[in-house]
């Protein structure tokens, strides 16, 4: 899988022949081993903002209880300046640990894991340096800082300089280390909610950036990847002038074009751009195109998805969805039919790109046969987890890429939180690992290198 690091105004084609990944593999931790104890999550980087607290016991399965907090990323923070969206994330932290009684007067200061889905060029299990911002942030003074130094001084404005934040890491990661946790045959972790992605686990020599030494000192032999796999682009993509379109009007044109076929910010848009050409042509409401439908956003992904699974007589649900998103009332039953058509093949097109980038990750680790133990793909994220009939099309597409037999040792485990919770493993992980620095290794539960 081919990733590209972004911000050069070449074509998209021109930078899909890039052969680098956008990011080396992360740092060693032997995962998961016997953690124990209080750890916190920051999970962000896309329509919401997620605290976790997790307490960690000794026992099978380890956790002992999770408290979490959701809060949607308000608009002015994806454009105010870096400090301010950090302020955010430490203060939304703090505040959640007072109110859940865990943190204040007293208390432990927390130990963080973050959660920061963006690409970063890691450079320590703790560090690391971002290449670029996606989706909708466009925060002044973040790229090219490390965002493990902007959370630490945020936690710091906020009159708690003793956090400690252990692990940095994205939600593919966070996924797979959250998946593999209950659920060893995992060894994908894939994203379908605001913008996708996947990491898996590799084996070390196999990865071109590990000189040999590095590769064979690490501890299982085995890496997690994380692909950027939103960022690829190449002739293979086949575009229409739909996606050209969308792209041009994104803050960063030329970039993450597969995530734009394919996620929740990205579906209902592409959407409502074929339905504005249908009807400019007058194919689709007589060629009265309704005013709202030229509002960008006015056409989102869970329209999508109720569209597509109208089965009503009537269209009915599609009815519905026309009147509150354009507020167009009278359409007829040919409109409607057409309207659904377009929403289903725009789904239908994400979930083959889904399954499509999955088998090419299953071959990679040669796990798309027809025998051998079941092999296993978390995925979390808005589309995956309420789009039903997307997880359908996902499905019958691998069957038609990998064969009955190969397919039905593939698992797709829904994982509702697995990046979250994930996070806090991982901080659970790396806490540990620095307290035993020097010592002989805990026996593991499991070992792999994250
Ligand atoms: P994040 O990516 O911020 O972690 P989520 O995983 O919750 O957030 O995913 C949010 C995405 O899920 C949104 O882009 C939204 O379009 C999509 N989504 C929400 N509800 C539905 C639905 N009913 N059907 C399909 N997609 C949905
Ligand atoms: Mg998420």
């Amino acid at each position: 899988m081919r990733g590209r690091e972004g911000g050069r105004p070449a074509s998209a084609r021109a930078r899909g022949r890039e052969k680098r990944p956008a990011r080396p593999p992360t740092p060693t931790l032997s995962f998961p081993s016997h953690e124990t104890g209080h750890y916190f999550a920051i999970d962000i980087g896309g329509t919401n903002f997620r605290v976790v607290y997790v307490s960690l016991d000794d026992s099978p399965g380890g956790v002992a209880a999770v408290e979490m907090r959701d809060t949607p990323i308000p608009d002015a923070a994806y454009i105010c300046p870096a400090a301010g969206l950090f302020d955010m994330m430490a203060r939304g932290l703090l505040d959640f640990g007072r109110d859940i009684g865990v943190l204040g007067e007293g208390e432990q200061p927390p130990t963080v894991g973050f959660c920061f889905s963006f690409p970063c060029d890691q450079t320590a299990l703790d560090a690391g340096v971002l290449l670029k911002l996606t989706k909708r942030f466009q925060n002044e003074g973040a790229v090219g800082t490390d965002p493990v130094e902007q959370l630490r001084a945020a936690f710091a404005r906020a009159g708690e300089p003793a956090a400690k934040v252990v692990a940095l890491l994205n939600d593919s990661v966070g996924t797979l280390a959250g998946g593999r946790y209950t659920d060893p045959a995992v060894e994908l972790g894939v994203i379908l909610g605001t913008g996708t992605n996947a990491a898996y686990v590799e084996t070390a020599t196999s990865v071109p950036k590990l000189d040999a030494a590095a590769a064979n000192s690490l501890r299982g032999g085995r890496v997690v990847v994380n692909t950027e796999w939103g960022g690829f682009a190449d002739d293979s993509l086949p575009t229409l002038d739909a996606d050209r379109e969308l792209d041009a009007a994104t803050p960063h044109a030329g970039e993450q074009l597969m995530e734009k076929q394919m996620s929740g910010m990205y579906l209902g848009e592409v959407a409502r751009r074929l339905l504005v050409s249908l009807a400019s042509s007058g194919v689709l409401f007589s060629g009265r195109v309704p005013k709202r439908l030229a509002e960008p956003g006015c056409v989102t992904t869970a329209h999508v998805a109720r569209c597509d699974g109208d089965r009503s007589l009537a269209l009915a649900a599609t009815a519905a969805v026309l009147a509150d998103a354009l507020g167009a009332t009278t359409t007829s039953y040919l409109d409607r039919r057409l309207v659904r058509r377009v929403c289903h093949l725009v789904a239908l097109r994400s979930a083959r790109l889904f399954a499509t980038a999955v088998a090419a990750l299953l071959r990679q680790i040669g796990r798309d046969a027809s025998s051998g133990p079941p092999v296993a793909a978390a995925v979390d994220g808005g589309v995956f987890e309420h789009y039903a009939l997307y997880r359908g099309y996902a499905t019958a597409a691998l069957v038609e890429l990998l064969g009955r037999s190969a397919a039905s040792r593939v698992r797709l485990n829904r994982v509702r939180d697995a990046s979250s919770r994930g996070a806090a493993f991982l901080a659970a992980a790396a806490d540990h690992a620095a307290q035993h620095a020097g010592a002989a290794p805990a026996p593991a539960r499991e070992l792999v290198a994250v």
